[in-house]
């Protein structure tokens, strides 16, 4: 499992840019781990138990310290599966106050679409939930090294959570930042706009995306959040037209359709995914 050390001690695997339904597909998000002088963090654990046990892997030949967290940025397959891998640890699941739910309402979905990344017939003990959970904000201490989570009002997701190391100031953004990769809304579009502006006026040393590679510090990280807000502001202004000019969902996806593409990955299949969302939400409004 290549490995990016982003700061010392501070070590991300970062994910494949491929679809969700596509071979390697366990392999899409990126993950991280954090070592302490007491024992290991965990960020994220991958799409399937085999990416987990090849994250675990990869933490033995770096350091020998026990796992004592494995923290979930939120529910998604690609972050959350491999969780399975680390029961044996003894490590406490950490995740947003959201994510209890949102799993379990997940776990008939994930056992019926992805049973091939569970380990075993047993997928059902792997589908692992956070027994710690964070409402607003937590302080998890490595030994030398502590650990700001953050839980954030609907965004990407109902249950993101992001993670600081306070001593490398490294920002560990889960999927409130995709570079490169469409931007997917499973949660609340003003809230994603707000968490962006948040953080993108945090003062971080390095920012480590939940999909694509890591933007440089300074100024490319700027971009990258910028991006992402432009992307999500455009999306909200289409759809805001489509539903002051009477358009029907149906047709609203249709001239989603045909549009040109966004600079963005995936951008066919995510775009009208999102367009479905936000009009959704909006027409109620
Ligand atoms: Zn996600």
């Amino acid at each position: 499992m290549p490995l990016t050390e982003v700061a010392p001690g501070d070590y991300v695997h970062l994910g494949r840019p491929l679809p969700l339904d596509a071979p390697g597909h366990d392999d899409i998000a990126n993950l991280g781990f954090i070592i302490g002088t007491r024992c290991v963090a965990v960020i994220d654990t991958g799409g399937s138990v085999r990416m987990g046990q090849a994250l675990r892997a990869a933490i033995a030949t770096r350091t020998p310290r026990p796992i004592c967290f494995v923290i979930n940025t939120h529910g998604h397959v690609d972050h959350v599966l491999g969780n399975g891998a680390f029961v044996d640890t003894g490590a406490t699941f950490v995740g947003h106050a959201a994510l209890p739910g949102a799993l379990t309402r997940s776990r008939s979905f994930f056992l019926e679409n992805y049973h091939d990344d569970l380990a075993t017939a047993d997928g059902r003990a792997q589908l692992v939930l956070p027994t710690r959970t964070v409402s607003d904000a937590l302080t998890l201490d490595l030994g030398g090294r502590r650990l700001t989570l953050r839980a954030w009002p609907p965004a990407h997701t109902d249950a993101d959570l992001t993670v600081t190391d306070e001593s490398t100031r490294v920002l560990y953004a889960g999927d409130l930042l995709f570079v490169g990769r469409a931007p997917a809304l499973d949660g609340r579009l003003e809230g994603w706009l707000a968490a962006i502006d948040a953080l993108a006026a945090t003062a971080v040393a390095r920012t480590v995306p939940g999909h694509g590679p890591l933007p440089a510090p300074g100024a490319p990280t700027a971009r990258a959040w910028a991006a992402e807000r432009a992307y999500l502001t455009a999306l909200q202004a289409e759809v805001r037209g489509d539903l002051d000019g009477g358009l029907s969902l149906e047709d609203a996806l249709r001239k989603a359709a045909t549009e040109p593409h966004g600079p963005w990955l995936l951008w066919e299949s995510v775009h009208p995914r999102n367009v479905a969302r936000v009009y959704r939400d909006l027409e109620w409004r």
